[in-house]
């Protein structure tokens, strides 16, 4: 094969691992923060619990203050019975103390559907907490990871570089500018093998004549239609093109 075009290849291959390393780093702090959101989302949530929760439990203090209350009242209400002196005075506190028993009523009801809420609401909350915890865990875990991803990354690019600028050197300088050119015009793609005839950029059918040639492998041939740099592959003639 033209050693041009073989370095070509070389190129084409070590510009697609380039471009997928630094899309592989460019992506981790998203991927990062969207992790980030999940686990913020799950907190605001578990606080929101607690803060409903703690609303409850003050609203059931609130209840048992009013049904001391109440009975204090009782207690006063009664303390007059000693001094009463007619039956309707008697009567009028008698039925003051039973509207305020009747007020009790309501209110120990109230407690009672309140505290069956509560009970729920207790009971919801060690598990919502525990999860929030165990996503976190999982989160500062998955963070590492891809920090040490994109860290060697890093360092794969870190000789990838220099490898490709020597591979780069080593072409003619109008070749490489074609490349450049046709690299940055299609979608990071010059460089393409052709199938069954077919220029695999482009899918357009190449002329016989070229087909020959590109088989051939001792010239460099151009894609009539999007000027990709072909060859050709015996190996991979039968495999399913990429
Ligand atoms: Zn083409």
């Amino acid at each position: 094969m033209n050693p041009q075009l073989q370095t070509l290849i070389e190129l084409q291959k070590i510009d697609n691992e380039i471009s997928e390393l630094e899309e592989g780093i460019a992506s981790i702090p998203r991927q990062i923060e969207s992790g980030r959101a999940g686990i913020e989302e799950k907190k605001t949530h578990l606080k929101e619990a607690e803060d409903a929760l703690l609303a409850l439990q003050n609203k059931r203090k609130g209840l048992e203050i009013d049904v001391a209350t109440e009975n204090d009242h009782i207690a006063k209400t009664k303390i007059k019975l000693p001094a009463v002196k007619t039956n309707k005075e008697y009567s009028a506190i008698l039925t003051e103390v039973d509207a305020v028993k009747e007020k009790i009523l309501v209110l120990e009801d109230q407690e009672l559907e309140l505290m069956e809420i509560l009970e729920k609401k207790e009971e919801e909350l060690p598990p919502l907490k525990a999860n929030c915890k165990e996503e976190e865990e999982k989160f500062n875990v998955y963070k590492l990871k891809k920090e040490a991803e994109a860290e060697r990354s890093e360092k794969e690019l870190e000789v990838i570089r220099p490898r490709r600028s020597q591979v780069a050197n080593s072409l003619e300088t109008k070749l490489l500018e074609h490349y450049t050119k046709v690299y940055k015009a299609r979608e990071g793609v010059a460089v393409v093998q052709i199938h069954e005839n077919i220029c695999q950029g482009c899918l357009q059918h190449i002329l016989p004549q070229q087909v020959i040639d590109v088989k051939a492998g001792e010239t460099i041939n151009f894609c009539e239609q999007c000027l990709r740099i072909l060859y050709w592959d015996k190996g991979l003639e039968g495999a399913v093109p990429k």
